[in-house]
């Protein structure tokens, strides 16, 4: 089974709402399979489709480090129905390596979503579930874990943010053309 190839900000992939997926759509479990496999080779605990280059409202969650089968969540064309509460903890995100940072999000959250099977269900969450689900559903919606931080915390990674953006753009070529 193949890793996909991890997409890191400013990568505009991560800036765009995904695609409804179409339930029917055969590809399915194998994109499922690949995208934990490589969410574990990651160490994360969760992975949005867009972050591995998938245009696809699709994420797996997996708080439980790949311990625990029944921790593992696939959550097709998700939506948040409610959030409650407020944290402030830090974060980190696979399209970001090596960036830690501390956002604000709801302590608690029910989250709808449909399985590989096609089923609708809800998941009702407080903890790190509840984080993993924000910030998943975030993704497929464009959002990044950068726009949730605290003010204090913006200005402490606002340097590493703008060095990312400038290892990302082209390299100006020597030749003049
Ligand atoms: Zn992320």
């Amino acid at each position: 089974m193949p890793l996909l190839p991890m997409r890191h900000y400013p990568d505009p992939i991560l800036r765009q709402k995904a695609k409804t997926v179409d339930l029917k759509d055969p590809r399915l479990p194998g994109i499922v399979r690949d995208m934990f496999e490589t969410m574990y080779h990651e160490s994360g605990v969760g992975l949005a489709a867009n972050q591995v280059g998938l245009d696809l409202n699709l994420a797996v969650i997996d708080c439980s480090g790949g311990d625990d089968h029944n921790a593992k969540l696939v959550l097709i064309n998700p939506v948040v129905l409610e959030t409650g509460g407020t944290v402030e903890e830090d974060e980190g995100c696979l399209s970001f390596p090596g960036l830690r940072a501390i956002a604000r999000r709801g302590e608690r959250c029910r989250v709808r979503a449909f399985d590989l099977e096609g089923h609708a269900y809800e998941v009702e969450a407080g903890g790190l579930l509840a984080k993993a689900l924000q910030h998943e559903t975030d993704h497929l919606q464009g959002k990044l874990f950068i726009d949730h931080l605290t003010l204090a915390s913006r200005a402490a990674v606002e340097g590493k943010l703008k060095q990312m953006k400038k290892d990302a753009a082209p390299k100006k070529s020597g030749v003049r053309a």
